[in-house]
């Protein structure tokens, strides 16, 4: 099992809970992935009820199973740092490898058999029966030759971000601003037309115009969710520390017209900010199946469902410039993912799970949240420790079972 962010804490878990032996390796020295190094919150998205989500966000103290989560659903990215890691600790069946980065699989034919790391004690290989690649960058997949695409069709992808957290707001008088499903008004305009104007006048650059002030679950705190950089593949090593540096000065550029521009933000200063360059997109591994946008606004149903009655907006930042992407947001109707999203094409003894899933670039720009890919790593999870339990292939596993399991834990898959 790779990567230890919300899809891949809540695979192992389930993967744990069936019987399989789980190896999570992870390239950071802390579980959580965007939901605490990335210092991203709140958590959005919203899938059917009774899923792992629902027991990680009642660990986290996150209130409400809402797609928009309002000001409900803020975490403490310091707190989850050691609540994820209890909940891994929880199941015996899990040992964990931090900093332990892959760097290459282990392949017989188009069958992957295990994964190899760099680690402190030099390479280390994982056999295993069944592997599931939940880096967000499908870097496991990528390694195996999986078929990737990356971005829209002239390849750019949405903008990276460093989000950081304020404190000293006035909470009396300072707004928060979810984002562009957010009409909150600032002297007597909604907020973002208002922070527009200031780019206009010249006291904020045009990029950076989209001002989202996110809840903290501390009082005079807010989660700024603003820097951004266009044109980066993340995947391509050379290319980010001249991202981090860029957004690390945003930062102070921002706090600054916070400061002497928007009420109640008079006192603010940085008090956090996530430890790596926020990654929305990268790779998304081609499978069995690829979802499109289309369908999920209209609340697709498949027979192979594995999650249900997921639903976000087709949330895409612009990759040429500020704000979103499209000149009207995408709302969809709550959607199904289908088992074969789950499987890259051509590939055995693989699956993958998080936002790398098969999925067109709209389509990932709705259940990239993490509410979505938490219950994603969650049916992930189960098909792999039947697919390793029944030693059969995950693509030849009779996905039933997978919704038995899913069914049996309380979950309804089918309206
Ligand atoms: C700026 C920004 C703002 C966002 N805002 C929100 C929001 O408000 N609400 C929301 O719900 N979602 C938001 N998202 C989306 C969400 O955070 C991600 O899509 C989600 O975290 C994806 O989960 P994941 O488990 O697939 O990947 P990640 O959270 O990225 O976790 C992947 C894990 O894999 C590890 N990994 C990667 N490569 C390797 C390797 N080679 N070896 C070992 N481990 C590896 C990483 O270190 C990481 O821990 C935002 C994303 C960004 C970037």
């Amino acid at each position: 099992m790779a990567g230890a962010g919300p899809a891949g804490i809540c695979a192992a878990v389930a993967a744990a809970r069936q019987g399989a032996h789980v190896a999570l390796i992870e390239r950071y020295g802390v579980v959580g992935g965007n939901l605490t190094a990335g210092y991203v919150g709140p958590i959005l998205g919203s899938v059917c009820e009774n899923t792992i989500r629902d027991e990680v966000c009642d660990l986290l103290g996150v209130r409400d199973n809402d797609w928009i989560g309002e000001h409900g659903n803020a975490h403490d990215f310091e707190a989850a740092k050691l609540t994820l890691a209890e909940f891994i600790a929880r199941e015996r069946n899990i040992e964990v490898f931090l900093q332990c980065c892959v760097s290459d699989v282990i392949r017989e034919g188009n069958e992957v058999k295990g994964i190899k790391c760099a680690s402190n004690e030099g390479p280390l290989c994982f056999e295993a029966p069944v592997t599931i690649d939940c880096t967000g960058d499908a870097i496991v997949a990528f390694l195996a030759g999986a078929d990737v695409e990356k971005g829209r069709s002239d390849g750019l992808m949405q903008p990276v971000t460093l989000e950081y957290t304020i404190d000293g707001v006035d909470e009396s008088r300072g707004i928060i601003c979810i984002g562009d499903v957010d009409d909150v008004q600032l002297d007597g305009e909604r907020f973002l037309d208002w922070c527009k104007k200031r780019a206009d006048e010249g006291k904020l650059p045009q990029l950076l115009a989209a001002v989202r002030l996110h809840p903290s679950v501390r009082p005079g705190c807010r989660q700024v969710n603003t820097t951004q950089v266009n044109g980066v593949d993340i995947t391509s090593a050379a290319s980010i520390f001249a991202a981090d540096l860029e957004l690390r000065r945003q930062i102070n550029l921002l706090t600054q017209f916070l400061r002497e521009n928007v009420p109640g933000y008079e006192n603010c200063r940085v008090i956090g900010s996530g430890t790596t360059t926020g990654v929305r997109e990268s790779r998304r591994v081609m499978g069995d199946y690829v979802i499109d946008a289309d369908e999920m606004a209209e609340g697709c149903r498949f027979p192979d469902v594995v999650v249900h009655k997921a639903l976000f907006i087709v949330d895409i930042h612009n990759p040429e410039g500020a704000g979103q992407a499209e000149p009207s947001i995408q709302y969809c109707k709550p959607y199904d993912l289908p088992y074969r999203c789950f499987l890259p094409r051509g590939l055995e003894g693989l699956f993958v799970a998080g936002r790398c899933i098969s999925g067109t670039h709209r389509a990932h720009a709705s259940y990239r949240v993490m509410s979505i890919c938490m219950a994603m790593g969650e049916a992930v999870g189960i098909a792999a420790a039947l697919s390793a339990s029944m030693k059969c292939t995950p693509r030849a596993l009779d996905v039933r079972l997978v919704q038995e399991r899913l069914e049996a834990l309380g979950i309804a898959l089918f309206d």
